[in-house]
């Protein structure tokens, strides 16, 4: 999973020429959650692109000392994670790539899935890029397309790319946002209201208007309200979306929409305060865990969350269950998410290093405990474990989530089907597994009812195996077909 903001800021922002890279760099502090290993900042003056990447959270990468040489009016930002042995500088992001006739960094987030048919379609082939992500692929293949400048190069290779792309793309003149025809991953659109705008002037979406307003695009609204942006729209899928200094934002489409938002980043992935698909994430969270307790109720002392995600499902339950509601689980706020640590030894570390129970309020007590997802298993046993050492009574264990029994490729690392303990044991197993009194899912009805969103819009396929874009993957058999053998790691 990766974070991508643009910013595009006029003279009128400012004088020493780093406002736009400030800017991206503090919108994409608000997206650190979406990825941890790797942090960067590129940007244009108008007539040269330069970037800096780095290992590290965004803090550490994109720091006092690098922004001040990062000038430029034009700024794209990206934060990444990745799992499989890919964690090298080479792969971090914004990708560069100074090609015959343009110029081209690139911040993706999403992953491709016909990545071997596409690195046929490459000159020179594998040799030719100097990392192993699909992104940098995607990057080679614009900078060589015969077009006459971006936006067309853009519109002639994206139709034959298949998978997760939500991009943000900087030329010399442009930051373009674009959205895979599914729409896997968000983005958003937001404005900085020039500082000499008056508050009377008309805010109509003019293509070619000429203003004098910044703007911005960031993977979640949070982004956006961070660098003080207001929200204009979502980027559509199949919709790109041009920023340049002084105009309107100009939209394009180079497919047709077939919306499939994946269902996950209301559920877990995305912030609280974010919203999407004109729901705020932390009271569509609160719903889930108001449908969970009619769906799978409980009897128990207290309701508590495992911090912080499960944490609005867990005041979701309490309420609609009438159960009090405590903190039982007290998180280390400066370790990373045991979901996305490398290996399983540090994920079954990482989970102690991170969580400390409340004796005094667990001990004696019967709990119902309200996560988010079970992936592995492994977390949740040992939650369980810690609340059994500290004295609880009964813990009973309520997933807002339906069970995950499908691998994703579009971005979420839940890649690997026999690590998904849903995909080879019932909830009864999972149950004995994890060691607690009863388990209970929310089903993919109750996600929708909390939504109050149709099915059609999102993917569900870790959920139900439907998935929206054909996989290198055959469900059928349950093997894999390309991923050993595929030769471009694919990580977004
Ligand atoms: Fe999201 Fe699951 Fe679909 Fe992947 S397969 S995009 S995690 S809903």
């Amino acid at each position: 999973m990766c974070g991508v903001f643009g910013a595009v800021l006029p003279a009128s922002f400012g004088t020493t020429g780093t406002e736009a890279g400030s800017v991206a760099a503090l919108g994409l502090f608000a997206l650190q959650h979406r990825g941890q290993e790797s942090a960067g900042l590129a940007v244009s003056d108008g007539d040269q692109l330069m970037v800096y990447k780095d290992l590290g959270l965004i803090s550490s990468v994109l720091d006092e000392r690098r922004l001040p040489s990062l000038r430029g009016h034009l700024a794209i930002a990206h934060c990444r994670y990745s799992t499989t042995g890919s964690t090298v500088w080479e792969n971090a992001q914004p990708t560069l790539r100074l090609g015959p006739r343009r110029a081209l960094a690139i911040g993706h987030n999403g992953n491709l899935v016909n990545t071997r048919e596409l690195l046929g379609h490459l000159r020179g082939g594998r040799s030719r890029l100097p990392a192993s992500t699909d992104t940098e692929l995607l990057t080679a293949l614009l900078a060589d397309e015969p077009a006459a400048d971006t936006v067309d190069a853009l519109v002639r290779v994206l139709p034959r790319i298949r998978g997760a792309f939500t991009l943000v793309v900087l030329d010399e003149r442009r930051v373009i946002g674009v959205r895979d025809p599914h729409g896997f991953r968000p983005l958003v659109l937001g404005r900085l209201p020039a500082p000499d705008r008056s508050p009377d002037r008309p805010r109509l979406w003019t293509d070619d208007a000429a203003t004098t307003d910044g703007w911005c695009l960031s993977s979640e609204t949070a982004g956006l309200d961070i660098v003080g942006a207001e929200y204009v729209r979502d980027v559509e899928p199949g919709e790109m979306v041009i920023l340049e200094e002084g105009h309107e934002p100009r939209s394009v489409r180079f497919a047709p929409p077939d919306p499939a938002l994946c269902v996950f980043e209301l559920i877990y992935f995305a912030r609280p305060d974010s919203y999407m698909e004109g729901r705020n994430l932390y009271e569509a969270r609160r719903r889930m865990g108001m449908e969970l307790a009619r769906e799978h109720p409980t009897r128990t002392d207290l309701v508590m969350p495992v911090p912080d995600t499960g944490a609005p499902a867990a005041a979701g339950f309490a309420e609609a269950s009438g159960i009090p509601y405590r903190e039982g689980l007290v998180r280390n706020r400066y370790t990373g998410r045991t979901f996305i640590q490398p290996s399983q030894t540090m994920r079954q570390r990482g989970v102690t290093i991170k969580l400390n129970p409340l004796r005094e309020v667990v001990r004696g007590r019967r709990l119902t405990v309200v996560d988010d997802s079970i992936v592995r298993g492994t977390t949740t046993k040992q939650i369980v474990s810690l609340l059994r050492k500290a004295g609880a009574e009964e813990v009973h264990v309520r997933i807002s989530a339906p069970p995950i029994y499908n691998p994703c490729f579009y971005g979420i690392d839940t890649q690997i089907e026999t690590e998904l303990i849903a995909a080879t044991k019932s909830v009864d197993e999972i149950r004995d597994f994890i060691g607690a009194d009863s388990l209970g899912y929310l089903s993919i009805a109750g996600v929708l009812a909390a939504l109050d969103l149709p099915y059609e819009r999102f993917c569900f396929a870790c959920f139900d195996g439907r998935y929206p874009e054909p996989v290198p993957y055959d469900v059928e058999s349950r093997k894999f077909m390309l991923e050993e053998e595929e030769p471009v790691a694919i990580r977004g």
